[in-house]
């Protein structure tokens, strides 16, 4: 299968297509590498891909309409897994153009070269930031989401909206995931992870959140690529009652397909220091600090839709995937 990564310098991309190459399949790996964070991080990650002979490594903005359609056209891929984003949630109260600019336009991007190039799945990364301030858990994809309170959620609930509009209108089968803070080895700088351990290693304090007590349903990476891999290898099939020539009919019945995928777990932010400070045999020293605007109080993740469908079955506890990274960092930078 021929399949095109785009974010594939990043910390979940560069994980998928890794598991894609190494079964076998081609890969298609579009990446700006942007100096979001970490830009020798990204390069790292990359290197992992290169000796594989099935990998193409494409230097690409998926926001350019011109460089998208020329790989579309060019490498005529199969399916499609779009993961570059402006991620952060913080980051998009102080630079929201970012988030316009790549997460709109450059969807939009994708979902053409989808359409014009006779795609037969695209998947797509959605984010349990859409849930926004609702209290009700666990978060299904049935609650209402129509209240981002960032930038950030705006752009990956329209992203859920967009690929509905080309699934009703084209018939293009879509599979939105809404991810659950992931974390791993090769993980993400600007994530609460890499910075706690960054910091208790050099002696510095961490600044903690909602004073420690907010709940995230942390979901390792393994879990999430094997989730995202089962996901793209099963093409939505429109229900029989849709038709392409009526999409205003039944649009709810195109090949659109939306879920949570995170680890039906949630773990208090004060218990996963405690595993890290276990895990690097260190005490951290903590900055309590409120919710920061933007932020939603707890996260959990209803998987029941992706568990019956694909087979998804998160596996890793914290205790787990945290020593998995705290070894991961230690390795990678030698300390
Ligand atoms: P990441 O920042 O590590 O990866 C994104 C990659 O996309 C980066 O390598 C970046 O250089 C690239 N990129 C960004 N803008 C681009 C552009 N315009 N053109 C080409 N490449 C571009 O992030 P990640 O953690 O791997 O997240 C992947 C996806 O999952 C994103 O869509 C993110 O919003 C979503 N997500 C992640 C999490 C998480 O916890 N990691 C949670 C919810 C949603």
């Amino acid at each position: 299968m021929k399949v095109l990564v785009t974010g594939t310098a990043g910390f979940i991309g560069a994980a998928l297509a890794l598991r894609l190459l190494e079964r076998g399949d081609e890969v298609i790996g579009v990446d700006n590498l942007n100096d979001y964070y970490d830009v020798n991080l990204k390069k790292a990650r990359l290197e992992r891909l290169t000796p594989h002979p099935g990998f193409t490594d494409v230097r690409a903005d998926i926001a350019d309409r011109e460089a998208m359609e020329a790989v579309f056209a060019r490498h005529r891929p199969q399916r499609v897994v779009n993961l570059a984003a402006q991620a952060g949630v913080r980051y998009s109260l102080e630079n929201p153009h970012a988030y316009v600019d790549t997460n709109l336009v450059g969807f939009l991007n994708i979902l053409e070269g989808c359409r014009h190039f006779g795609v037969e799945h695209l998947v797509y990364a959605s984010s349990s930031s859409v849930y926004g301030a609702n209290t009700r858990l666990p978060f299904t994809v049935h609650d209402n989401v129509d209240h981002p309170v960032s930038l950030y959620a705006a752009s990956k609930k329209a992203n859920e909206l967009m690929a509905h509009t080309y699934s009703a209108l084209y018939g293009l089968p879509t599979a939105g995931l809404r991810f659950f803070t992931v974390y791993g080895p090769w993980g993400r700088p600007d994530m609460a992870l890499f910075l706690f351990t960054r910091n208790i290693l050099e002696g510095r304090p961490i600044d903690v959140f909602n004073y420690g007590h907010h709940k995230r349903d942390f979901t390792f990476i393994d879990d999430i690529v094997e989730g995202v891999l089962r996901t793209l290898d099963q093409v939505a099939e429109p229900d029989p009652a849709w038709s392409g020539e009526r999409p205003d009919a039944a649009t709810s019945f195109a090949p659109y397909r939306l879920y949570n995928i995170g680890n039906h777990r949630p773990v208090e932010l004060l218990h996963y220091i405690q595993v890290l400070e276990d895990c690097l045999g260190r005490k951290a020293e903590k900055n309590l600090l409120p919710l920061q605007p933007g932020d939603v109080p707890d996260t959990f993740a209803d998987v029941q839709d992706l568990m019956d469908d694909v087979g998804y079955a998160p596996a890793t506890p914290v205790e787990e995937g945290v020593e998995r990274f705290v070894r991961w960092y230690r390795d990678f930078y030698g300390v």
